[in-house]
């Protein structure tokens, strides 16, 4: 348990490496991600680590195997928080695979192990998320790179050596450690989850659109009131995902127009959000919620309009290495609980070129991006005590 305990007060420590003091947010090459390179450097390299900085700011260090040629497992996670973050997401996934090195003392598999913790993932600095994971498989683009270019050489490194971030040669595959970020595993009583995919994502706007009136001399039967028919849309949609299986859908905004009390809305503009591992499920369910609102107008006399801003599919996480990570949690006495994760995350963005698995740990009160977000020290033991074995298992399997 005492590596357990010293991963939860590292992440405590790195928490403290924060662009806005008295909170912990922390973004895509700030000043605040120095310090947390400096300490990251000091425990890989005890860890027995050469660590360098690629050109987009991730920070790898790297265990050689027992021979030159070995293949390599990456294991990473982010360094970057959403503002006003908590102490672990992403962070706790790095610390804990730095950990999980220094706990083999030196003795060496048939594959090298490359930690990388990844500079950007929440998008919080340019919009764009996943700069740091879409480095490492050569997908940031010349408008990427232009956008975080100025930051990139302010941080002392060289964007035009971004393509040499890209892995090369043989990889077993990627591993990431990270909290759940929401109830299910607290809900179960489990310490650990199985991640069998990372839910597609679709986001829309919307807008109903009838006419503003007083609302004390319009009669009821001769309004054309957007923010009603808003309501009852978001109803509907309520309504199809409670009805769906492992679906969820969203309307996080709205804003309706002119926004008075005592005027009916002429307009109302909303987001929607829908997730699903099945992208034929999802689709299928944003084509029906959109006609439902088509409908809803039309009885109203309103007009409805949609934009798809999000289309994003599902990432299955590879077969093969997932059964390796659910014997890993068997071998250690855990339930292999399966979920799909609602949430994006780095391994996503590795799937698309090398076999990826993702392993969650139980999340406090299913709270996340929050000051009060935690992690509790024998989930970490478990989490660890798997990572060990599954090294195990994959030095049999390839060994
Ligand atoms: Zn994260």
């Amino acid at each position: 348990v005492r590596p357990a305990f010293q991963i939860v007060e590292r992440c405590r420590k790195l928490a403290a490496h924060t662009d806005e003091p008295g909170f912990i947010t922390r973004t895509f090459l700030s000043d605040a991600m120095r310090g947390v390179h400096a300490d990251l450097r000091t425990w890989m390299q005890h860890a027995g680590m050469t660590v360098s900085i690629d050109a987009v700011g991730n920070i790898r260090g790297y265990y050689a195997g027992a021979t030159a040629d070995a293949p390599r497992l990456i294991i990473g996670s982010h360094l970057d928080t959403v503002p006003h973050a908590g102490a672990f997401d992403g962070i706790l996934g790095v610390v804990l695979g730095v950990e999980l090195v220094e706990l083999l003392i030196g003795r060496r598999f048939h594959f090298a192990i490359e930690m990388v913790g990844f500079s950007e993932e929440e998008g919080v600095r340019f919009g764009v998320p996943f700069i740091g994971s879409r480095a490492l498989i050569g997908d940031i683009d010349g408008t990427l790179a232009v956008l975080a270019g100025d930051a990139i050489r302010a941080y002392g490194l060289d964007p035009a050596k971004i393509p040499d971030a890209r892995v090369t040669g043989p990889t077993l595959g990627y591993l990431e450690f990270h909290i759940e970020q929401g109830p299910v595993l607290e809900s179960l009583n489990l310490s650990l989850g199985v991640v069998t995919a990372i839910a597609g994502q679709s986001r829309c706007d919307v807008r109903f659109e009838g006419h503003a009136n007083h609302a004390g001399t319009m009669p009821m039967n001769l309004r054309h009131d957007a923010l009603a028919g808003a309501a009852e849309w978001i109803g509907a949609v309520e309504r199809e995902a409670v009805a769906g299986r492992d679906l969820v859908a969203t309307v996080g905004r709205i804003d309706a127009r002119p926004g008075a009390g005592n005027v009916i809305a002429g307009s109302a503009a909303m987001s929607l959000d829908v997730r699903h591992v099945d992208d034929a499920i999802r689709t299928g369910v944003v084509a029906r919620l959109l006609d439902c609102a088509r409908q809803i107008a039309a009885r109203r006399g309103l007009t409805f309009t949609s934009e798809l801003r999000l289309d994003q599919p599902a990432a299955p996480m590879d077969a093969g290495l997932t059964e390796v990570l659910a014997q890993a949690v068997r071998a250690g006495g855990h339930s292999d609980h399966r979920m799909a994760s609602g949430a994006g995350h780095d391994a996503m963005i590795m799937a698309k070129q090398m076999p990826a698995a993702m392993l969650f740990l139980r999340s406090p009160g299913g709270i996340s991006h929050h000051p009060d977000e935690s992690v509790l020290a024998q989930d970490v033991a478990a989490a660890l005590e798997t990572g060990v074995h599954f090294l195990e298992q994959l030095e049999r399997t390839h060994g």
